[in-house]
């Protein structure tokens, strides 16, 4: 049996130089898979081709049984949250919600109905008629993360959506976020360079390190159990 999403032998290239190669994870439905790495590992680059705004230089990638790898990036069913919030400045954040149903030829009645339900798990009832600029960057990515579960994705990628905030931020919106994937059961990639966020989100983790994963396991066999001394290392730092 496949799993849900289920991505082989993935790399890419830019030019002549590999960024990452022999990439090969699977994730179940529902399920939160942490990709950690330092700076530079590749992470984004492979965010970016599994949304379809890259292309992979080989391998495959499924979701629920169907190849997405030809399918145009507006097609995908997945969603990409990132780092910063781009949100439209000139639309209030209703309208930033509602604004991707737009290409499912949802009506505008029906669109504003279905952001306003979002708005609401996200707690921003009372926001929907403020504009970008009046919100903090807490509430922006809370918006960010609402325009895109409003989509439905199978699997949504976050890109270290915690790192323009500050420690004490990041620690509750991380907390909130993984409650909030888990009571919708949304099948996420969660990449981030901070060992302690990879597992507190994860329900699987996999450490990106010199552009393969050297190891995927739950949090607690990587973390108890390195499968390398890199891995190890890259462990111990900064905890
Ligand atoms: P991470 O997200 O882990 O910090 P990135 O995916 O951003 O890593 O970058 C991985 C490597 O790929 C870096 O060396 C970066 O310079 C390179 N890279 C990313 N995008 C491009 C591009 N469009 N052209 C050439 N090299 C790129």
């Amino acid at each position: 049996m496949t799993s849900f999403i289920d991505v082989r032998d993935a790399e890419k290239c830019f030019s002549s130089s590999e960024v990452f190669g022999d990439v090969s994870f699977h994730i179940e439905e529902g399920e939160i898979f942490s990709i950690v790495g330092p700076s530079g590992s590749g992470k984004t680059t492979l965010l970016r081709c599994l949304a379809g705004l890259e292309t992979f230089s080989g391998g495959s990638v499924h979701i629920d049984g169907e190849p997405v790898t030809d399918v145009k990036a507006n097609a995908r069913p997945i969603s990409l949250v990132f780092q910063q919030p781009l949100l439209f400045p000139h639309m209030t954040v209703l309208e930033n919600i509602s604004y991707g149903l737009k290409f499912k030829h949802i009506k505008k009645k029906e669109r504003l109905a279905r952001a306003s339900v979002f708005l609401g798990k996200v707690g921003m009832e009372k926001y929907g008629a403020s504009y970008p600029h009046e919100l903090s960057g807490g509430q922006r990515q809370r918006i960010a993360l609402a325009r895109s579960l409003v989509l439905s994705p199978k699997l949504l990628l976050l890109d270290e959506p915690f790192s323009s905030l500050d420690k004490k931020l990041r620690e509750e919106m991380r907390e909130w976020v993984r409650t909030l994937l888990k009571q919708q059961g949304i099948t996420a990639i969660f990449v981030t360079h901070d060992q302690e966020e990879a597992v507190m989100m994860g329900d699987v983790i996999g450490v990106f390190k010199g552009g393969t994963f050297a190891q995927i396991g739950t949090p607690h066999s990587v973390y108890e159990h390195p499968a390398t001394p890199d891995v190890a290392h890259f462990f111990g730092d900064n905890w």
